[in-house]
């Protein structure tokens, strides 16, 4: 993986998209074996003296305590910070474990380590980013695709919004320790890679009729990282090393395209739109959280149902689009229709959940018929992003929008 940035960076310096691609500031990418060593030796290179731990009491007894040990051997003081989990038992990145976390990490701490999934290191990258301490990442699951990117999605008075905090400066995931995760956290990891199929489309989409900024090499490395799990889907199910390994790697690969484009757009479209609109009513209601690549491969799979039955064929009816005043969207209807169809087939997206033990359907993650209806009517609202389902909601001139439940 360390060739791999070092590539990446040289492609983005001579990609002429036209958009500033930003310096990937991660030093060190270790996915192995016994890689607490090498993050001890790492952080020891780096003349590290007080090292701080944000885990939750899953994690630390998997992964921290070791790396707390690994850490000590070379000399390097570590303290702790286990986060309390809130009264649904969910770790959650909200005022309370940010404040937490703050009020623990000791004032001669020089790195933060965040060991966990991605609710653990959303708290780290806030700590990290208003200490001026950096932070390292252990991720303890292969579950979600924010590890090397900027974006920390907080919850601060029960609304939840992404924040461009730091990037780590180094990662080390240890196989053995991402292979015992449980079955549902490898089955959220491909449930968000596999949004990359809605996202990438409503990302070109936006750019076509928007001109909302695009990189197709930022689009290339994005579609490589699906395209690995996808192919590896039975691997990944048996959550053996390599399928473990092959996992990782594209969710890692998704966060290095995002940092590098220094937005979301390539990893998150209409369908974690309609995510964050459940996820919000969720909170509104203190139910208990459900992981964010569990909600995101349902929502692609309706988002994939609905851009098929509902979108596609709007397209194909000239007399229809008359009607819709959009500058860019005629000339571009045929590249749009391409794009779009090369979506796969909502049933498809469902056998490629089911084999790693995925949700396919919201009512199997609590969300009913009213929720679903209301997320596909209002989600587009809380992103300014324009994707196709921002598009069948707003874009007809008629009363009655595009969009059916
Ligand atoms: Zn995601
Ligand atoms: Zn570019």
């Amino acid at each position: 993986m360390e060739n791999y940035i070092a590539e990446l960076m040289t492609l983005a310096q001579t990609c002429d998209c036209g958009n500033h691609h930003h310096r990937i500031p991660i030093e060190k990418i270790s996915i192995g074996n016994s890689v607490y060593k090498e993050l001890a030796a790492f952080a020891s290179y780096k003349e590290f003296k007080h090292a701080v731990i944000i885990a939750d009491e899953n994690t630390y007894q998997a992964a921290g305590k070791s790396l707390s040990d690994s850490l000590e051997e070379t000399g390097i003081r570590v303290s702790l910070s286990i986060i309390t989990p809130d009264e649904n038992n969910d770790v959650v990145a909200d005022e309370i474990s940010l404040v937490q976390a703050l009020v623990e990490i000791p004032v001669e701490t020089d790195v933060i380590i965040a060991v966990g999934a991605g609710t653990l290191h959303d708290i780290a990258r806030f700590c990290s980013s208003k200490m001026k301490v950096p932070f390292i990442s252990v991720p303890t699951a292969p579950s979600v695709d924010g590890f090397t990117s900027m974006g920390a999605p907080l919850i601060v008075r029960g609304v939840k919004t992404t924040f461009q905090m730091s990037a780590p400066i180094a990662l080390f995931a240890d196989l053995s320790i991402l292979k015992a995760s449980p079955r549902k956290m490898v089955a959220a990891g491909f449930g968000d890679m596999l949004a990359k199929y809605t996202s990438l489309s409503d990302w070109k989409f936006g750019h076509l009729v928007k001109g909302e900024p695009y990189c197709p090499l930022v689009a290339v490395i994005t579609r490589e990282a699906l395209e690995s799990c996808v192919e590896n889907v039975e691997k990944i199910a048996a959550s053996d090393e390599e399928g473990i390994q092959i996992l990782i790697e594209a969710l890692i690969k998704s966060g290095l395209a995002m940092l590098v484009f220094g937005q979301s757009h390539p990893a998150s479209g209409g369908e974690h739109h309609l995510s964050h609109y459940w996820e919000m009513d969720f909170l509104k209601r203190k139910r208990p959280a459900v992981l964010h690549g569990a909600k995101v491969g349902v929502s692609t799979v309706l988002l994939a149902e609905v851009y098929k039955s509902q979108f596609l064929p709007l397209l194909s009816e000239p007399a229809r689009l008359q009607s819709i005043q959009i500058e860019n969207l005629q000339e571009n209807i045929k590249e749009i229709m391409k794009v779009y169809r090369e979506i796969p087939a909502p049933e498809h997206l469902k056998n490629l959940l089911m084999q790693t033990g995925g949700e396919t359907m919201p009512e199997q993650l609590g969300i009913d018929e009213q929720l679903v209806a209301a997320s596909l009517s209002s989600a587009h609202n809380l992103r300014n992003r324009y994707t196709a389902l921002k598009f069948m909601n707003v874009a007809q001139k008629e009363s009655r929008p595009i969009i059916q439940p």
